[in-house]
Formats: C-alpha cells, sequence, structure tokens
C-alpha cells in the first residue's frame, strides 16, 4: 500500500433505525498513527458510526475499509482480529475476577488463540509456555498503566478513572493496529486522565492509530491532530484544531443542538 493510504476509510456511510436516519451519508478517513478525533453535538450520530465500524450494527449502506479491506458488515470478532478494536465497560461477570484476571481474560471475541489456550485449563497441549507469556504481558501491561499495585484488587473496586485505564489495557492484550475509543475520559479526575492521555501518545509513537470521542473539547484540540466534525449525521468539517476552532458552521451546529 502507499505510505499515505489511509488505514481506515469510511465511504457514504449510513445507518437507519426505523425511521431515524442516525448516520446520513457520512464519510471520512483515518491516518495510519494518528490520533484523529470524532466530535460533534449529542445525536450526531458518533457512536453509531463506531458501532456500524467495529461490527455491532451493520451499515444500511456504505462501505468500511480497513487495511485496504472491505470490512463492512463483518462481526465484531472477525473486524477485532484484524486489529481492529474498541475498549469495552467491564461487564458485570468481569467486576468479581481481580484487575490481573481481568487483563489476562482480554475481551470476547478480541482474544488470541495462544492468550485462549492459557487462561482455559487443560484446552490443549502446550499451555505452560503460553501461559507464562500471558501472565508476562499482563504484568507489563498493568505496570504501563501505573495499575500493576491493584492486580489482586476485584475490577469492581476501581474507581470510575482506574477502570478506563484497565479497559485501556484490556484492549492493548489483544494487539491492535486501531484502537477506537468512546468517551474514554468520562468520569476520569484530572490526574488519571493526564495519564491516560500520556499513555494514548506512548502508544501512538509506537504506531498504533485512534479515533477519540470525546466531550471535553479542551482535550480534542490539545491532543488530536486531526479533528472530524459530525453533525446530523453527517461529516461537517474537518481539519486541525485551528480550522476547526475557526468554523463557523462548526459553532452553529454546537449552539443550534
Ligand atoms: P452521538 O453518539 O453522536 O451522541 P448516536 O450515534 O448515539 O449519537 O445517535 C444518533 C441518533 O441516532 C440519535 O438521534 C439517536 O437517538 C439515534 N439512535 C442511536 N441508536 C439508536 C437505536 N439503537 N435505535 C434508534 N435510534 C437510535
Ligand atoms: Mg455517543
Amino acid at each position: 500500500a502507499a505510505i499515505d493510504a489511509p488505514l481506515l476509510e469510511v465511504d457514504g456511510l449510513r445507518k437507519e433505525f426505523g425511521g431515524v436516519t442516525a448516520v446520513d451519508d457520512a464519510s471520512f478517513a483515518v491516518e495510519p498513527g494518528a490520533l484523529t478525533g470524532l466530535i460533534g453535538p449529542n445525536g450526531a450520530g458518533k457512536s453509531t458510526t463506531f458501532n456500524c465500524i467495529t461490527g455491532a450494527h451493520t451499515p444500511t449502506d456504505g462501505t468500511v475499509r480497513f487495511d485496504g479491506q472491505d470490512i463492512t458488515g463483518l462481526p465484531p470478532y472477525e473486524i477485532a482480529q484484524r486489529g481492529l478494536v474498541r475498549t469495552f465497560q467491564i461487564a458485570r461477570e468481569l467486576s468479581e475476577m481481580t484487575v490481573l484476571e481481568n487483563v489476562m481474560l482480554a475481551p470476547p471475541g478480541q482474544v488470541g488463540e495462544s492468550a485462549l489456550r492459557a487462561v482455559v485449563p487443560g484446552l490443549r497441549g502446550g499451555v505452560e509456555r503460553d501461559e507464562r507469556e500471558v501472565v508476562e504481558r499482563a504484568w507489563e501491561t498493568l505496570d504501563f498503566f501505573e495499575i500493576d499495585h491493584l492486580a489482586h484488587e476485584n475490577a469492581g473496586n476501581l474507581s470510575g478513572g482506574q477502570r478506563k485505564l484497565l479497559e485501556m489495557a484490556r484492549v492493548l492484550m489483544t494487539d491492535p493496529e486501531m484502537v477506537l475509543l468512546d468517551e474514554p475520559l468520562a468520569g476520569v479526575n484530572p490526574t488519571l486522565e493526564e495519564k491516560l492521555l500520556e499513555r494514548i501518545h506512548d502508544l501512538r509513537e509506537d504506531g498504533l492509530t485512534f479515533l477519540l470521542v470525546e466531550h471535553d473539547m479542551d482535550v480534542i484540540m490539545n491532543h488530536c491532530e486531526h479533528i472530524i466534525v459530525m453533525h446530523q449525521g453527517s461529516v461537517l468539517a474537518e481539519g486541525d484544531a485551528e480550522t476547526i476552532r475557526s468554523d463557523e458552521r462548526v459553532l452553529d451546529a454546537y449552539l443550534g443542538g
């Protein structure tokens, strides 16, 4: 592929729910290695777009291409296996498990076979070596997010912010190429917010690509090199922070609701 080929291409995306058109002919591209922000007023279609990209929803029309391949309508686990993943809230069953166990059990459908073999006893031969690898990797990941001291704590006892770090840790265990984050900073205190953003930048320097939906406009403006603005299901504007700030249509969209 050409050096400048986008990693993710959304073309003419449309999603209808009964009579409601949540996404209406949205088109945009995400460059590899970039931290791209997706913003827009409530109801603009951001989450639905995420759900169409990751396979949770089947688009009514349009295409989603990842790494040059058409992934439109594929089931979520197949999309995740290709390296395109989103964070998931820690499910109730998992809140009874420790932080370490949560990281070792990466989200369903996203876990590699070697990891599965390690955590499901007796599933297949060669368990020992793989288990050691997974445990080692899990500790490294917890250390990276500075939640290793919480390894033996039940996930349900974590603060909102710690839980967001754990959600990121779980996604990282799957070796993603691109990560979609839907409001990762909601309910996170400023110290942990800083930590989470620093880790996102570290990972981006390692070559990971991020698409971030976030309400906090300062975070988007200060951290994203490219910003896509959605309004009423379509892309209203895109560009760098300065371009978006000075775009009157964007201001109107937010003021108009
Ligand atoms: P955002 O994430 O930008 O706030 P959403 O994608 O959640 O926007 O929603 C876009 C529009 O689609 C809203 O009008 C919302 O009410 C509608 N919508 C989203 N999901 C559904 C659904 N499952 N069924 C019906 N309408 C939906
Ligand atoms: Mg949303």
